[in-house]
């Protein structure tokens, strides 16, 4: 798949529902980035896997009360969905002394099960956000609803792909298993890929965060 994908196209390999022994496989294969969707899950996987050099990126919707473990444990965040919670990552992100590169989580279309900026609250939001201290805000990232036809999903992600460029924003964490073609051919810098790397998932973890 590796050869498939244009340069600018970078590969998170989503290790949610795997064992670190999975991980573990692909690392030796040379993949760096791993993407976990919830803190309890990641912890002791990332202590087996200490050894590694890998890159931890948090994907999952990030409740406040995970904020710091979130910042201590991940390099990006990928689900940073409001103004509030991107002050608060700031702000624990400087009492911890590191500095996190964030994608703002942007929501393009109507869905009850996800977070997310609407395209004129992100824009509202930019000055404030721009100004926030410890945090380095890389690009936006979104999902497609679950029902969305493949035409309307590239519609999406060019979307996407035209917000960030807007805001000056190099990456979209956009696709996965199911419409990566969709994303890297608008314009996706970050295919997160779960299943179509490692297999399917137990049921318990399938749900999106
Ligand atoms: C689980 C998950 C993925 C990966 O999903 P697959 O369909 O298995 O590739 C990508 N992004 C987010 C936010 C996820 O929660």
């Amino acid at each position: 798949m590796r050869a498939a994908l244009p340069p600018t196209a970078r590969l998170l390999a989503v290790s949610k529902g795997h064992p670190a022994a999975s991980i573990h496989a692909l690392a030796r294969l040379g993949q760096r980035a791993f993407g976990e969707s919830r803190l309890q899950e990641a912890l002791p996987k990332q202590e087996l896997l200490a050894d590694q050099e890998l890159e931890w990126h948090f994907i999952g919707r990030l409740q406040s009360n995970k904020v710091r473990g979130v910042v201590r444990a991940f390099t990006v965040i990928h689900s940073v969905d409001s103004l509030a919670l991107a002050e608060r990552v700031s702000r624990i992100a400087d009492e911890e002394s590191v500095c996190p590169d964030v994608f703002l989580q942007v929501k393009l279309r109507p869905d009850p099960n996800k977070g997310g900026f609407a395209p004129n609250e992100l824009l509202e939001a930019w000055s404030d956000l721009g100004r926030l201290p410890a945090m380095r805000i890389v690009g936006l990232m979104t999902m497609a609803p679950i029902d969305c036809q493949p035409a309307e999903r590239s519609a999406l992600f060019s979307e996407c792909r035209v917000l960030a460029d807007q805001l000056g924003l190099p990456e979209c964490s956009m696709g996965m298993s199911g419409d990566w073609r969709e994303a890297v051919a608008a314009g996706g810098t970050w295919l997160r890929l779960g299943s179509v790397l490692f297999g399917p998932r137990p049921e318990a973890s399938r749900v999106i965060g």
